[in-house]
């Protein structure tokens, strides 16, 4: 029997398996994908929100403040993208104005620290492309943009440095309570298999499932709650528009959500997006055009020539939202001791996330009794990029493997060298989608064109699989159909015709 089964590597799953690392437990998180964060957590605007915008007394108020207050520390530990660039929200009439000052109080009652209202000379210092036609805003230095996957990633791999475990392609189908316990039923998918059917113990379950989130709610609890998918479009801009805005730009919130907002990722590129539309299942991730039509058009409000010619990508998530009340739901439900729900945990649950996993370790510790980890070690390294070191850094990963010298992906400057780090690392990257969440591989302008059979070649290579069954991603997305000479050539080809095996 294990301590805790987490089910979902998501931000919520991998930030409690950190925080329950930290104590002498055996931890194993269960997911149903082929990596970390492949839900809501991969596909949303990487905001850490400063918290102005929840309602006081609510846990999204509560834990969003807190989320924000520590990010920029665990950004230093665990060494993932994080900007405090500060974020707008932006006013183009009086009516808007008062919403603003209304936003201000709010945002001071949850706590938020250095708010004001700026009027137009102070806007457009901050953000000269900012619009012309807007009249004031309110600023909130606390605001910060964050690299949603390298951060799940970043609390993933820092948990198995500490001793949890992860498997992945594990769904949890079936949960039952005996004996004051659960026993947590999987079933471990494969590609072109039946499913292998398989069964955790575990003195304690958390519920971070995303989307699934009621329903696994449901295999334990009569208190049910019901989560509605409501996707978000976004279009991402060429890294050359990367410095148009130095932080957010929100405009004022609706009852549908924060609206449209135009963002500097840590990435160097540009976003806009999301909309807010509800979709009837939770694979329903297609983008579509009257909802990118609607991004432009909104975006275009704060950032009247937007270059849509050099839009690289789109993409679509969506947020698990719990329509009744619209709050977290964080609890342990009367009829279910020792299971924990994050449920409902929509925006801001990417900025919430490690504060509410700080709480669960605490009263899950306290629970069973644990002892403080005295090995747990909070620092992890990540692979460093290529295309961000110094020359003499380049200089130095060279001459001790000259694969940090063999460029793999053009647009993104990323090399061999990395990729077989990312291959290679706590928790592998098997997958050509894993390798460029990564590394940045095939995120460039080409968007893969040129890189991905490279990269499928060196997961093969260093996997010891043949490239035929190198997938992009999850089952079901082999790139290669069949054998061909040239497959096997190109590395020599394209890059330096050199001495690979
Ligand atoms: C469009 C959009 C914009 C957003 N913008 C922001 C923002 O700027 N700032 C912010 O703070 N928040 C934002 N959010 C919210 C934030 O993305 C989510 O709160 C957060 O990612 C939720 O994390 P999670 O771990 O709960 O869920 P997920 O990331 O969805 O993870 C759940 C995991 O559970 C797995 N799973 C599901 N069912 C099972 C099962 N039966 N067995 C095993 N595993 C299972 C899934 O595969 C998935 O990997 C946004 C969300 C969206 C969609």
């Amino acid at each position: 029997m294990v301590d805790v089964c987490i089910v979902g590597a998501g931000i919520a799953g991998c930030t409690c398996a950190r925080e329950l690392s930290a104590y002498n437990l055996e931890v194993v998180v269960l997911e149903a994908g082929y990596d970390v964060a492949c839900g809501s957590t991969r596909a949303n605007s990487g905001i850490v929100h400063g918290g102005y915008d929840p309602i006081p007394g609510t846990l999204k108020a509560k834990f969003n403040v807190e989320g924000s207050k520590i990010y920029e520390k665990l950004s230093e530990e665990l060494g993932f993208e994080y900007n405090r660039c500060g974020s707008m929200v932006v006013a183009f009439s009086q009516d808007e104005v008062q919403a603003l000052e209304g936003l201000l109080e709010r945002g001071r009652q949850n706590g938020v620290e250095g708010l004001e209202i700026l009027g137009q000379d102070a806007i457009r210092e901050k953000e000269p492309n900012l619009s012309k036609s807007t009249v004031a805003a309110l600023w909130v230095p606390t605001g910060a943009i964050v690299n949603p996957y390298g951060a799940c990633l970043a609390f993933a791999e820092n948990a198995v440095q500490n001793g949890a475990k992860f498997e992945f392609y594990s769904r949890v189908c079936a949960i039952e309570r005996a004996d004051g316990a659960y026993r947590v039923g999987y079933e471990v998918l494969s590609e072109g298999n039946e499913p292998v059917e398989k069964s955790l113990d575990a003195k304690i379950v958390i519920n971070a499932a995303g989307l699934a989130s009621g329903e696994i709610n449901g295999f334990v609890s009569k208190d049910a709650f019901e989560i509605t998918p409501r996707a978000g479009e976004y279009l991402l801009l060429d890294r050359t528009w990367g410095g148009a805005f130095n932080s957010t730009i929100f405009q004022v919130p609706t009852k549908n959500g924060k609206g449209v907002l135009v963002t500097p990722t840590t990435g160097g590129n540009m976003l806009l997006g999301p909309t807010a539309e509800p979709r009837e299942s939770a694979d329903q991730t297609q983008t579509t055009v009257d909802g990118l039509s609607s991004v432009l058009n909104a975006a275009g409000k704060n950032w009247e020539k937007i270059p849509s010619r050099d839009v690289i990508t789109n993409f679509a998530g969506l947020r698990a939202s719990c329509l009744e009340d619209g709050d977290f739901h964080l609890y342990e439900p009367d009829d279910a001791p020792g299971f924990f729900n994050i449920g409902g945990f929509d925006s801001p649950g990417l900025t919430a996330a490690p504060a509410v996993a700080k709480e669960y370790a605490r009263i899950i510790s306290e629970r069973l009794g644990a002892e403080k980890n005295e090995n747990f070690n909070p620092v992890r390294k990540p692979v460093k990029h290529f295309a961000t070191m110094s020359d003499e850094e380049r200089a130095g990963a060279v001459e001790q493997d000259s694969r940090w010298g063999r460029v793999i992906c053009r647009c993104e400057c990323v090399t061999e060298g990395e990729i077989v780090e990312a291959i290679h690392s706590p928790i592998p990257a098997m997958t050509i989608d894993s390798v460029k969440w990564r590394t940045r591989a095939g995120m460039g302008r080409c968007q893969s064109g040129f890189c991905m059979p490279l990269v499928a070649q060196i997961i093969a290579r260093e996997t010891g699989q043949d490239v035929t069954e190198i997938r992009k991603g999850g089952l079901g997305s082999k790139v290669a159909v069949g054998r061909r000479g040239c497959l096997d050539r190109l590395p020599h080809v394209v890059i330096d015709g050199g001495d690979d095996e």
